[in-house]
């Protein structure tokens, strides 16, 4: 596996692109914006930087990073070689559903389609292709080069080994795999999403505010990232989208947004992405401070 083609340059796929990059492979990063994928580049590069700062790698290292990456606007030109796709487009059901009939089409038979969705099943991914053994999910964790985890969830007909082989080529990227099954969520939403929802919730009844929930939650529970912190750093609308996955999948009301959110996100109030969630990023410095923490 030598040649891996990315579709999407946003916050996910910009850091995908750069792992596997960073690893030697071939990338082929894909995206249907121009915009996008400039910015994609621009950000791998600030990320090299901060890398070759600290020493982590070298100055070529950062350069051979780079010539490992190919931007594309046309999915058909970006996955003709690939023997692996990526998919780290926008959440939306509709648009993957989409994308992954015309990956079906324009990929070689053998290459094995990865969606890196946060909530969305796998096994409807894969039903609007010809080859559902060969689809899998490969979820990566924000920010893509630092955390360790890939949730690797298995569709009902994904193969033993297409499985295998994800399980492995994670381990060569250096993370650390966790195999799970695909219900609404997965393992890390699942669990995450209606912890920072029952945050929003606090905040909405008035019971304390952003800073006082986030303070708790990091002096309190010793986590890194308060949970209002981390909505912004996922993206609103992106907590909203899996929320809605496990609300419509499990028809259970503990997985009913917050209307906050829901008023938030309607109000382009997406987080960092936005400049404004439950903290202000207005001033270009705070949001690139925080993305400075985060790259250690
Ligand atoms: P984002 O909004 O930052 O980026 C999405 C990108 O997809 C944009 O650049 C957009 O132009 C592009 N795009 C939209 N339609 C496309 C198409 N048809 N073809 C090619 N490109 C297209 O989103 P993100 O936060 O990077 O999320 C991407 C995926 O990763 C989602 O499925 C999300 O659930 C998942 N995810 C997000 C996080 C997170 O913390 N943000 C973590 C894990 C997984």
């Amino acid at each position: 596996m030598k040649n891996i083609a990315i579709i999407g340059a946003g916050t996910m796929g910009n850091g995908i692109a750069h792992t596997f990059a960073q690893s030697g492979f071939k990338v082929n990063l894909i995206d249907i914006s121009e915009e996008s994928l400039n910015k994609g580049l621009t950000i791998i590069a600030k990320n090299l930087d901060r890398m070759v700062a600290k020493e982590a790698i070298t100055a070529n290292q950062k350069q051979d990073t780079l010539k490992n990456i190919s931007t594309f606007t046309s999915i058909s030109e970006g996955v003709k070689n690939a023997n692996l796709v990526v998919e780290a487009a926008t959440e939306n059901i509709d648009l993957k559903l989409n994308i992954f009939k015309q990956l079906d089409s324009a990929c070689s038979k053998d290459c094995i389609l990865a969606t890196n969705t946060s909530s969305i099943s796998i096994t409807q991914i894969a039903s609007v292709t010809s080859r559902p053994d060969k689809v899998i999910g490969m979820h990566f964790m924000n920010p893509v080069p630092i955390m360790l985890l890939v949730e690797i969830i298995r569709g009902y007909n994904t193969s033993n080994s297409v499985t295998k082989t994800i399980m492995d080529l994670s381990k060569t990227l250096g993370k650390i795999p966790v195999q799970v099954n695909d219900y609404p969520g997965f393992v890390a939403n699942r669990i995450l999403m209606p912890m920072i929802n029952e945050s929003i919730e606090t905040l909405y009844h008035g019971v304390a505010g952003v800073h006082e929930i986030d303070t708790v939650m990091t002096l309190g529970m010793a986590h890194p990232m308060g949970p209002l912190q981390l909505a912004d750093f996922i993206g609103l609308d992106v907590c909203l989208s899996i929320l809605r996955v496990m609300y419509d999948g499990f028809k259970n009301p503990k997985y009913a947004p917050c209307p906050l959110l829901v008023n938030m996100v309607n109000a382009g109030k997406l987080g960092i992405k936005s400049g404004e969630g439950f903290y202000d990023y207005s001033e270009s410095k705070k949001a690139d401070k925080i993305s400075k923490q985060l790259i250690k």
